[in-house]
């Protein structure tokens, strides 16, 4: 008779137990990756010299690695889809790290987060051992403190364990040896299940959490295309950018002629000149905010300054910007001799040490 009651209670501890870490190597797998996703990126930003800092600083490498490799059309996809750009940017450089020098961190990441889980659920199960044999409590009771004691180590709803939770079992002590003898294989499961997940699937998570800490506003300059470095999404106030470009850059021309407009566009503001929409509408460059629209919220601070940057785009990519607007470098649009002077180098230079 007495055989007979504890194989019954070891038959429906075995059941119980297999009903729980069903329910947790699911839940395991997805903090781990959850944890992972959060690591590499934590890591990409304080590796990656692009990611460690402002979005300013991030467009800066993207300026240098958009020289470096000379590419007109991912030019004038950063000039005119910019948050695409930026975002695709970001998305590439996880998949080389993750293929790359982060494939072994990864692997590292990995196996920190599957031995913090697992000591986590060990003590869960330990501690709310000790904690139910002292009060005598019911299954219930038991999952209670276990949940409670995984805490924020593992998210897992103890409402999914609402039909096991009125079982009979009352070797408690038993149950914490069937529970702790399967963590071991069900710790083997979780990592086939990792191991099978293709990296891929965490580039949108870990972009998400870099871009977010990318942020800033979008609001391009409606003369040259320059992003604001406001670092609010929805600021207050105007626009801003310390640095404009020749307005070529985003296709201006003289009016009624196809002579591009070099000049940048705070020096253009501290003209008598005037800009022109249509035929029938001027309004002076100096008074460029009653335009309105992005003209009335944009500050733009008269200046004659330009970023060697621009000047060395502009002349480089004088007949790809020629074809790409059908106007000229002509007239008043004449590329100063200067700028063709400008080297590829000079600008890196200038740019890295901004
Ligand atoms: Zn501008
Ligand atoms: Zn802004």
């Amino acid at each position: 008779m007495s055989f007979k009651i504890s194989c019954q209670g070891a038959t429906s501890i075995k059941a119980f137990v297999d009903f729980l870490w069903n329910k947790l190597t699911p839940a395991v797998s997805a903090t781990i990756q959850e944890k992972m996703i959060i690591k590499i990126a934590g890591d990409m930003q304080a590796t990656c010299p692009a990611f460690n800092g402002n979005r300013a600083n991030l467009e800066k490498h993207i300026l240098i690695s958009l020289a470096e490799e000379e590419n007109f059309d991912k030019y004038c996809q950063y000039l005119h889809n910019t948050k695409s750009f930026f975002s695709s940017y970001i998305e590439n450089h996880i998949k080389r790290y993750c293929s790359h020098k982060g494939s072994e961190k990864i692997k590292t990441f990995f196996k920190i987060s599957l031995n913090s889980i697992k000591n986590a659920i060990l003590s869960a199960i330990r501690e709310s051992t000790a904690v139910a044999k002292d009060k005598s409590s019911t299954v219930s009771g038991w999952l209670d403190l276990f949940c409670d004691h995984l805490g924020n180590n593992l998210f897992f709803p103890r409402r999914d364990l609402i039909s096991i939770e009125h079982q009979e079992i009352k070797d408690i002590e038993f149950l914490k040896e069937a529970m702790s003898s399967a963590l071991d294989p069900a710790m083997k499961k979780v990592e086939q299940n990792c191991s099978s997940i293709p990296i891929e699937e965490m580039v949108p998570e870990i972009e998400k959490i870099l871009s977010e800490h990318l942020c800033g506003c979008w609001k391009q300059c409606p003369l040259c295309n320059a992003i604001c470095t406001n670092t609010i999404p929805t600021h207050e106030g105007d626009h801003s950018v310390p640095f404009h470009r020749p307005q070529a850059v985003n296709g201006w021309h003289k009016h009624k002629t196809d002579h591009f407009v070099i000049d940048c566009c705070t020096s253009s503001v501290a003209s008598n000149r005037f800009i022109r929409f249509g035929d029938d509408q001027e309004i002076p460059y100096k008074n460029y905010r009653e335009a309105g629209g992005d003209y009335a919220t944009w500050s733009i601070t008269p200046d004659s300054s330009t970023q060697t940057y621009w000047k060395w785009f502009v002349s480089h990519f004088r007949s790809k910007l020629e074809e790409k607007y059908q106007k000229k470098f002509t007239g008043t649009g004449k590329i100063p001799d200067a700028w063709a002077k400008i080297t590829k180098q000079d600008v890196l230079d200038d740019l890295k040490n901004q």
